[in-house]
């Protein structure tokens, strides 16, 4: 007999089943980044592409409409806390997702954006943005199709958002971001006028790749990445994929005249991976068993690279084995010397490059042009000025050319609208959720200080990993801070950082 309770199970089963396909697709993923020789890339294509199609089918099947539906009706989701009611919410929501996409839709999508990523490639290359400007066109033209086929109240902005951060708005986002655009400006424009800059040259002497490896790997396993369920290989560019429970797997590069790169990148990648190894392993294929948005996940990251990996507390206990391991390199290097070398902040072209007080600038004025294309303000045509004019407006410098500029990037070739937001709600959430874990464990300080970590992570694991998706993003932060989301943390952190190193 079929009750609710069979549903659930049959459901259960098959979502578990989904995900080891998933899950299999990711090792290959990984592999191709990773080992595979150049010449497996067709058939590693093909055989991504097959298992990509079979999750597809499978999820988006009318047996599991017939299984939600089941439960859905049922007294087994009256508590809407529960593992079945939070697991039923988040299915529900996937699946109307994927099944309002007509296959031809998501194949032309993949088409075309398969397409521009490799004329995107080439216009980086010679800083030719009409190149890419026809491929830009026909991308914002099925991205607002997509939208308007899953489904929104408005603004088709919410669509794209959702996919990346549920529940998320733009008009919510927006909120946050002014409140935060003015500040940055202004601070900026002090650190400049301060007239101090920061000895990067420290970070540009020879830092031997193994020996970099060596502190990267001593760091993330001291913060307590577990490298009995996880990995540290080599990647041209890092990333961080769980598998599954009990293989969680990082990558990060060297450039041995470069100390920051790799150390603060492996940092950051051991963010999400302590995220990752947190989820409860019972749930694995299960909304509650999976990190909620992207926004959350960056917090995990940016923290543990950021507001831990650049505070004097971390350094006072690892700088000693850093001076041990990289012997004479660091010679004439004073503490204070070390700690404004790696919290440098200045103006600066690309991105993934910046700085904290900048990072977000960069983040800011993508999202602003973004919701211009789709609501029609701006035109790809118009692009590259609108880009210029707000990197003037907000860094003071212009893009000498567009490979630094408008074509910096890899989200817009690739149809990853509304993904840019998340980097900035994962800073805003890390320094909220900070400041509370410094309110409920005392002396933060004291113990990053001394080497302990576990309090720490301790208290994430309890307030953020083990919920998976049963609270939305937003509700998960506010049980956890009991606050709102706000740029009050972010920027109290950053000017209180600031002020003391730049003098302002
Ligand atoms: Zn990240």
């Amino acid at each position: 007999m079929t009750t609710p309770e069979t549903s659930y199970e049959e459901l259960k089963k098959s979502l578990r089943e989904i995900s080891l396909l998933g899950s299999t697709a990711s090792v290959l993923h990984w592999d191709e980044q990773t080992y595979m020789p150049p010449a497996g890339a067709e058939y590693r294509a093909e055989q991504v592409s097959l298992l990509a199609r079979m999750v597809h089918e499978q999820f988006t099947a009318p047996r599991i409409g017939e299984l939600l539906a089941a439960v859905e009706g049922s007294t087994l989701i009256k508590d809407p806390e529960s593992d079945a009611a939070a697991n039923t919410r988040e299915t529900r929501r996937s699946y109307d997702r994927a099944t309002r996409l007509p296959s031809a839709f998501v194949e032309e999508l993949s088409r075309v954006t398969s397409l521009a990523h490799h004329a995107w490639v080439e216009a980086r290359k010679t800083s030719d943005f009409a190149a890419f400007q026809p491929w830009l066109e026909k991308i914002i033209v099925l991205k607002r199709e997509e939208a308007d086929l899953v489904g929104h109240k408005g603004n088709r902005y919410d669509a794209l958002l959702d996919e990346y951060e549920p529940n998320e708005t733009a008009d919510g986002v927006r909120a946050v971001f002014e409140s935060l655009r003015g500040s940055l400006v202004e601070l900026v424009g002090k650190i400049m006028d301060s007239g101090r800059k920061a000895p990067v040259e420290i970070l540009e002497r020879h830092y031997p790749a193994a020996k970099q490896e060596q502190l990267a790997r001593e760091a993330a396993a001291r913060v307590g990445f577990d490298f009995n369920a996880g990995r540290l290989d080599v990647s041209v560019h890092p990333f961080c994929t769980g598998l599954v429970p009990g293989d969680t797997r990082i990558t990060t590069r060297y450039d041995e005249s470069y100390f920051g790169d790799a150390f603060f990148g492996v940092l950051h990648e051991t963010g999400h991976a302590l995220y990752d190894q947190g989820l409860n392993k019972d749930a694995f294929g299960l909304p509650v068993g999976e990190a909620v948005s992207l926004g959350i996940h960056e917090s995990q990251s940016r923290m543990w690279e950021n507001l831990v990996g650049r505070s004097r507390a971390f350094w006072k206990f690892f700088l000693p084995r850093t001076r041990e391991v990289l012997g004479s390199t660091l010679d004439g290097v004073s503490d204070d010397d070390w700690y404004f070398a790696i919290n440098d902040v200045r103006p600066s072209f690309i991105r993934t490059e910046s700085d904290e007080v900048t990072y977000n600038l960069h983040v800011l004025l993508r999202f602003e042009l973004e919701e211009a294309l789709l609501s029609g303000d701006l035109t790809p045509a118009d692009v590259p000025d609108a880009w210029n004019e707000k990197v003037r407006k907000y860094l003071g410098i212009t893009p000498p050319d567009h490979a630094r500029g408008c074509l910096q990037d890899v989200h817009w070739s690739g149809g990853s609208f509304g993904y840019f937001p998340t980097y900035t709600l994962g800073n805003l959430y890390a320094a909220q959720l900070f400041e509370a874990a410094r309110r409920d464990l005392g002396d933060l300080d004291g113990q990053i200080a001394s080497g302990s970590f576990a309090p720490l992570l301790g208290w994430l694991r309890g307030k953020i990993h083990r919920h998976g998706k049963r609270y939305t993003p937003r509700e998960l932060a506010r049980r956890a801070t009991g606050q709102e989301l706000s740029a009050d943390a972010l920027l109290d952190y950053l000017r209180k950082k600031t002020g003391e190193l730049y003098g302002i």
